[in-house]
């Protein structure tokens, strides 16, 4: 039996959680936390779709995770991020990704996330040099960063220089549900930022200036439709705080680091996984990010998306770092998939970009 996690302030890896080893939680994806849970493997589904080996589109998205520090600390993180984690990209290693780019067009869209991308010393003249490539850039941001310190607070003036799209979590649109996930005063500083963006052009028609949300459920349980949550989200935020977004996105929360740590202590973990089994859907498998995405981690490694990162799942391809970095054999690869990938199969889907199917 694994000896569960007492404080969820910090990463599961400063607690020296059992479930900061991948190899602890891949297990338990596998075989249930008594070793007597077993579902039918993801592979398997793939198959029955016609999907096994899964093969990828053709990369376009270059998802770049610049580090796991972070200004909080979510109950649900994947990433395990947290003010505690030390681990960011170095400008050398920044400089290998711009490589990457500038030798391959086809990478369309530079997809910035962390931890608190911000947090990084470099983050500035990466999102600059990678603006000189001409590409679209997106920034993960937690939103209560801006108003984390003061060095932080022209961030919004800097995306709209540069023409980032932003992408922000905000679980709910009220407090408690907000901050019951992600901390004590988050709902109300991430409302702060919210105006900020607002004020200069950030989600105003016309603008051009794209502010996209995500939701993700603050329990066991799959997102409601993204078109009605959405409509849900823009009344209540305009009429209670005046302010405007583009599109919401919902996301389903995987089975792994911290949301693991909290399906296994509230005891839902059976529950949930069956219920993305049982919901597993085709079309969505069909469309999983993964086909078009590749993930950079902080030290230079590839995987095929960010959860794979975080399991330490590495690209199974000959190269499978920056400094070597070859979308053609890239595009030949197989996916690496495991029991975590039904969380973006599930009901419409899962990505970094909301519902898929
Ligand atoms: S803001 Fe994002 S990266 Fe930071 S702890 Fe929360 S979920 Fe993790
Ligand atoms: S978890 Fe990653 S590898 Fe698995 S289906 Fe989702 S995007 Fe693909």
């Amino acid at each position: 039996m694994i000896p569960l996690t007492k404080n969820d302030k910090v990463s599961l890896k400063y607690q020296h959680s059992p479930l900061a080893d991948v190899h602890t939680q891949l297990g338990i994806l596998e075989h249930g936390r008594t070793g007597d849970f077993a579902l039918v493997p993801f592979q398997q589904k793939l198959e029955e779709s016609g999907l096994y080996p899964l093969k990828p589109t053709g990369v376009q998205i270059f998802q770049v995770n610049v580090g796991k520090m972070c200004n909080q600390a979510c109950r649900h993180c994947h990433v395990d991020a947290g003010p505690d984690r030390k681990e960011i990209m170095t400008k050398e290693t920044m400089q290998e990704c711009l490589n990457a780019l500038k030798n391959n067009p086809e990478l369309k869209s530079v997809d910035l996330t962390g931890g608190a991308p911000e947090m990084n010393p470099d983050f500035r003249w990466f999102v600059a040099e990678i603006k000189k490539l001409d590409r679209h850039v997106i920034v993960r941001c937690n939103l209560t960063i801006i108003l984390a310190n003061k060095k932080y607070y022209d961030l919004p003036q800097f995306y709209k220089q540069h023409s980032i799209e932003v992408v922000s979590s905000l679980p709910f649109y009220t407090q408690d549900r907000t901050d019951r996930q992600r901390g004590d005063g988050v709902f109300e500083d991430s409302i702060k930022a919210l105006q900020m963006l607002n004020e200069v052009g950030y989600g105003k028609e016309g603008t051009g200036l794209i502010l996209n949300l995500v939701y993700n459920p603050a329990g066991a349980f799959l997102s409601p439709a993204q078109t009605s949550l959405e409509k849900e989200y823009k009344k209540a935020l305009m009429e209670r705080y005046g302010i405007v977004f583009n599109n919401l996105f919902t996301i389903t929360n995987l089975p792994i680091s911290r949301f693991l740590d909290y399906l296994l202590q509230s005891g839902n973990y059976e529950k949930y996984m069956e219920r993305l089994v049982n919901a597993y859907n085709p079309v969505a498998a069909q469309n999983v990010m993964c086909r078009n995405t590749i993930s950079i981690s902080w030290d230079g490694y590839l995987y095929d998306c960010d959860f794979n990162q975080m399991l330490d799942l590495k690209v199974n391809n000959a190269s499978k770092h920056i400094s070597a970095f070859n979308t053609a054999t890239l595009n030949e690869r197989s996916i690496v998939v495991n029991q975590h990938c039904y969380g973006c199969t599930a009901g419409a889907g899962s990505s970094c970009g909301g519902v898929v199917a």
